[in-house]
C-alpha cells in the first residue's frame, strides 16, 4: 500500500475508497467508475511546472527519459521500482502554419502534439506504461484485454517488455488488421471468438475473474493517469504556458478525462494559473457524446448525472439495433466507457462537443499529411472539428490552440491508401501511370 494515492469512486452519493494495492476497475459498491487521488500533502512537489524540464538533462535515469515519469510527482501511486518504461511519450508539438491556413487560423497560434510518436505508435502508451506499473504493483503476471486497435498493440507491447503474459481477445467481425498486426508481431497470444466485440469483452471479463489475469480494459483508471502527461507535455512544449484550447478527438473518452482531471489538479496544486477551454470530436456516425451533451443536455451536475438520459439513449441504440460506423475507428463507438468522467472534463474546462463527417476527417487528414507528419483518421476529427469552430466563431483566429493527433499515419494504411488512389477527397494525390518510356515519364514530371 502507498499513503500518496487511493482510489475512490467518483458517485458522489457513494465516494467508497481502496487501496491502489486493489484491482478493481470500478466501484464494487455501486458500480461507477474509480478516480486515482492523491495526498498532496504527502508528495513532495515541484513548485512549478519548469523544473519537470530539468530532467531533460538527466536522460540516463530511465524515469526521467520517460515522458510519462519524467512527472512521475503528478501521478504518484506506486514505487519507483514498480515503474514500467519502455522509453514512451518522447512526443513533439509541432506548431504548423500550414494546417493553420486550411483551419484560418493565424499563423503561430495552432500545435499539433504528435502522440503517435509512441513506442507503438499511439497515445495509447502513456496510459499503458502506468496500468502496467499498477499490474507490477499488484504482482500480475498475465494480463488480457479484447480489443482490435491501438489498445491490444501498445498492452502486448508493454507486456513482454516487463515479462508479463499478454491475450488479446478479438470478434470476427470488423478487424483492424494495421493495429492487430501489431500484437501479434510482439508475442500477444490472440484468440479469435466468434462473437462480436461486446461478446469478447464479456468473456474476457470472466476469464480475467477465472484464472486471476490483469485485465486492461478502459475503465482502468490508472491508465487515465499516464495519460495526463500528454497535457503536461503540450505546457512544457509552449515554454509553460497554458494554451487557449485543446481540441481531442472522442471515442471512448479516456483522453478528455483524463486531460481535464490534469488540468483540475495542475489548478489545485497552483502549478497553473487557469485552466483551458476543450474541445471534443466525435464523429458523427459515432456521436453518442454529442448528442446527449447538446440535445439532451447531459451534464456533469457536481457528479449527479442524469442517469435516465443515458439509460434513455442506450436503450434506444439497441431498440434500433444501432451500430456505430465511422473511418475513423479508434473513435467508432457509441457507449462510451469513460462517459461521466468526460462531462466532468466537461465542467472544469468550459468544453463543448462537436461531431464531423468522414468526409471532412479525411480531407483534414490528407491535410495534415501533406504539412505535417501525418496521423491515422480519428486524430485528424481534431482538425477537422477545430474548422468547424473557427467558422462558428467559437474559436478565434488568434487563440492559441493545441490538437491531440492521436495516432501514426501507418496506424491505418488502407484507409489513406485508398483515398489518394481512388480520388475519394478534394486533396486526393494518386499515382500517375506511365509506360516504361522517358520521353513520356519526363513529361510527366512535375
Ligand atoms: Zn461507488
Amino acid at each position: 500500500m502507498t499513503e500518496t494515492a487511493y482510489q475512490k469512486c467518483i458517485n458522489p452519493d457513494c465516494g467508497a475508497q481502496f487501496d491502489c494495492g486493489q484491482s478493481l476497475f470500478k466501484c464494487p459498491e455501486c458500480g461507477e467508475l474509480l478516480d486515482i487521488l492523491y495526498n498532496w500533502d504527502k508528495i513532495e512537489i515541484q513548485d512549478k511546472m519548469s523544473e519537470f524540464g530539468r530532467r531533460w538533462a538527466g536522460r540516463d535515469n530511465r524515469l526521467d527519459l520517460s515522458g510519462v515519469w519524467r512527472f512521475r510527482e503528478l501521478l504518484s501511486f506506486c514505487e519507483d521500482w514498480h515503474k514500467v518504461s519502455i522509453g514512451e511519450g518522447q512526443t513533439i508539438l509541432q506548431q504548423n502554419d500550414a494546417v493553420a491556413r486550411y483551419v484560418d487560423m493565424e499563423a503561430g497560434r495552432l500545435h499539433l502534439q504528435y502522440e503517435g510518436l509512441n513506442p507503438s505508435g499511439s497515445f495509447k502508451d502513456n496510459g499503458m506504461t502506468a496500468a502496467f506499473s499498477h499490474a507490477k504493483m499488484v504482482g500480475a503476471t498475465a494480463s488480457a484485454c479484447a480489443s482490435t486497435g491501438n489498445t491490444s498493440a501498445s498492452m502486448a507491447l508493454y507486456a513482454h517488455s516487463c515479462g508479463v503474459k499478454c491475450t488479446v481477445f478479438i470478434g470476427s467481425g470488423r478487424i483492424a488488421f494495421g493495429k492487430l498486426s501489431q500484437a501479434m508481431d510482439y508475442g500477444a497470444q490472440t484468440i479469435q471468438i466468434l462473437g462480436d466485440f461486446d461478446d469478447c469483452m464479456k468473456q474476457v471479463q470472466d476469464v480475467c475473474t477465472q484464472r486471476g489475469l490483469y485485465l486492461l480494459n478502459s475503465l482502468n483508471p490508472f491508465r487515465l493517469e499516464g495519460q495526463k502527461t500528454i497535457m503536461y507535455r503540450i505546457i512544457e512544449g509552449l515554454n509553460w504556458e497554458v494554451p487557449d484550447w485543446i481540441v481531442v478527438p472522442g471515442g471512448n473518452l479516456g483522453n478528455s478525462s483524463a486531460f481535464g482531471k490534469a488540468f483540475f489538479e495542475l489548478k489545485e496544486l497552483g502549478l497553473i494559473e487557469r485552466i483551458p477551454r476543450m474541445a471534443i470530436i466525435n464523429a458523427t456516425g459515432a456521436d453518442t457524446l454529442t448528442d446527449l451533451v447538446n440535445n439532451k443536455n447531459l451534464a456533469w451536475n457536481n457528479g449527479k448525472v442524469d442517469q435516465a438520459i443515458i439509460d434513455d439513449y442506450y436503450a434506444d441504440l439497441t431498440a434500433r439495433n444501432f451500430s456505430p460506423h465511422t473511418c475513423a475507428s479508434a473513435i467508432e463507438i457509441s457507449r462510451p466507457v469513460n462517459l461521466k468522467k468526460c462531462l466532468r472534463t466537461i465542467d472544469i474546462c468550459d468544453g463543448i462537443v462537436r461531431a464531423v463527417t468522414d468526409e471532412e476527417i479525411v480531407d483534414a487528414k490528407a491535410i495534415i499529411g501533406r504539412h505535417g507528419l501525418g496521423c491515422e483518421p480519428a486524430s485528424a476529427a481534431t482538425i477537422a472539428g477545430l474548422k468547424h469552430l473557427r467558422q462558428e466563431g467559437i474559436i478565434g483566429g488568434d487563440e492559441r490552440v493545441a490538437c491531440v493527433l492521436t495516432g501514426h499515419l501507418l496506424k491505418d494504411p488502407d484507409k489513406t491508401v485508398n483515398y489518394h488512389k481512388d480520388n475519394q477527397g478534394q486533396f486526393s494525390n494518386p499515382p500517375v501511370e506511365a509506360p516504361n518510356d522517358l520521353d513520356e515519364i519526363l513529361k510527366l514530371i512535375k
